[in-house]
């Protein structure tokens, strides 16, 4: 079954290939829930990419079929690498681009965490 829309699951993707180190990534964290690094080409002067461990197309995928466990794990992760990073004093953004309308380029489910400047209310239009 798909979710909203998206493909089934595909193994290629740029970050599957990441998690299975096939392709380098400047890591920032990782536990059994999640793997974080720098984004490599960053919108703000933090820009980190935070990516659950599963096999997870889209926030609409890991929010339905995601175990209370996973959630869990990864969105306390993602919590954890803001904090280590010096994010949360004076704040930061997370957001997670969602299909076709949300711009989303690679499809295993993500956060970005932008950081280091004042980033205004929202992101500008691209
Ligand atoms: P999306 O548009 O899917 O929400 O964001 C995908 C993000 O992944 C983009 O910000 C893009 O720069 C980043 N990205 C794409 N390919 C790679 C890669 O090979 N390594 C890293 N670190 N980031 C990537």
């Amino acid at each position: 079954m798909t979710v909203s829309g998206l493909p089934p699951y595909d193994d290629t993707n740029i970050f599957a290939r990441i998690l299975r180190g096939e392709i380098p990534c400047r890591k920032v964290f990782e536990n059994e829930w999640a793997l974080a690094f720098h984004d490599i080409a960053p919108q703000a002067p933090i820009h980190v990419l935070v990516i659950p461990k599963g096999k997870y197309c889209s926030f609409a995928d890991f929010s339905a079929k995601g175990s209370e466990a996973e959630i869990a794990g990864f969105f306390r992760a993602a919590g954890e690498v803001a904090r280590d990073l010096g994010l949360e004093d004076p704040g930061y953004r997370v957001l997670a681009n969602m299909g076709d309308h949300g711009g989303q380029e690679v499809p295993h489910f993500h956060l970005h965490l932008f950081g280091g400047r004042s980033l205004g209310r929202m992101v500008p239009a691209g």
